[in-house]
């Protein structure tokens, strides 16, 4: 019998997805569980293998038409070896043998790559990114991820830090960094960079707001509300999020400058904020960048919201 199917797992700090898909990248089954961290995430590995196991029998999949599996994984991915460290949220501190765990309880071969890598090649498969080969993606969450494809392959670099746009310095000696850098894109983009920046201009500013008001009160302030405030006209909220999307705009451009990727695609929670974030980005990255790219790239927003994961982990097993 022919192979043509592929399983995509996306490993996360509270559930773990999981999805059957055709090799054409259609989803046929999605699943998921939740992760169980316990005892140093011992429990991980095993339960992932007991699910796909599980789950060929219920969908009574001939296991001869798997391809193989694909993993995205938070933390550092050794991927010759397939083993990954220093994934805090699952306690998984020490190299863990991921691959040959998975190969050996499945009987499938493994594929694996970091988290934002396996969204940056959903979105770059079947979500905004067209298929195209150079497509570039920046993913808004709690931090600053993302995945860089170029000539149709994910960029890993010499020490597997390529793609790491979060850490793209758009403040000189700006916001420390927690990766020890001042001025990273991540602590003006990220869910909570876009509060700091909201409580400094909040401080400086004397006039009417609702999200001064807000923040002088100490109540809980979310960029969910800072976009939602903006949308309703409010003068602090918008000034927040203008230098949010000029400093999304400054780091895309160095992105474009660089790789001249058909599309830079903005994904995670932040961006839910839509075209609203978008137009502003796409206003704010042309100034910066070199007239070829600025006529050939294009700033669009992430297409497959949750499955990106699943489905960018599966297209690894192709
Ligand atoms: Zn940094």
């Amino acid at each position: 019998m022919a192979k043509d199917k592929l399983i995509g797992v996306d490993l996360g700090g509270t559930t773990i997805k999981f999805a059957i898909l055709t090799d054409e990248g259609e989803v046929q089954q999605k699943w998921s569980i939740q992760t169980n961290v316990l005892d140093g995430g011992k429990y991980i590995v095993p339960d992932i293998i007991e699910s796909i196991n599980h789950h060929l029998d219920i969908y009574q999949l001939d296991r001869n038409r798997v391809i193989g599996i694909g993993l995205g994984t938070p933390g550092t991915v050794n991927i010759a070896e397939g083993t990954v460290k220093g994934a805090y949220n699952l306690n998984w501190a020490t190299e863990q043998p991921v691959k040959e765990a998975i190969e050996a309880g499945t009987g499938f071969s493994l594929k694996i790559d970091n988290d934002a890598n396996v969204a940056a090649l959903g979105e770059a498969w079947k979500g905004a990114g067209n298929n195209d080969d150079d497509v570039s993606f920046i993913t808004l969450g709690t931090g600053v991820g993302g995945g860089l494809v170029a000539n149709g392959q994910l960029i890993h670099g010499a020490g597997g830090a390529g793609g790491e746009v979060g850490h793209i310095i758009v403040e000189p000696n700006g916001y420390l960094c927690t990766c020890g850098n001042r001025g990273c894109l991540e602590q003006y983009a990220s869910a909570t960079g876009v509060v700091h920046l909201a409580q400094d201009f909040a401080e400086q500013y004397v006039g009417q707001s609702r999200l001064k008001q807000m923040i002088d009160n100490g109540d809980e302030v979310t960029s969910k509300i800072i976009f939602d405030l903006a949308k309703d006209g409010d003068f602090l909220a918008n000034e927040t999020v203008n230098k949010v999307a000029y400093y999304l705009g400054y780091a895309s451009a160095m992105i474009a400058n660089t790789l001249n990727p058909s599309a830079i695609v903005i994904g995670g929670g932040v961006a839910a904020a839509g075209e609203f974030l978008r137009e502003r980005v796409e206003k704010d990255w042309k100034p910066f960048a070199f007239p070829t790219v600025r006529t050939s790239t294009r700033i669009k927003l992430a297409e497959l919201g949750n499955d990106a994961g699943v489905i960018g982990a599966a297209s690894l097993a192709r």
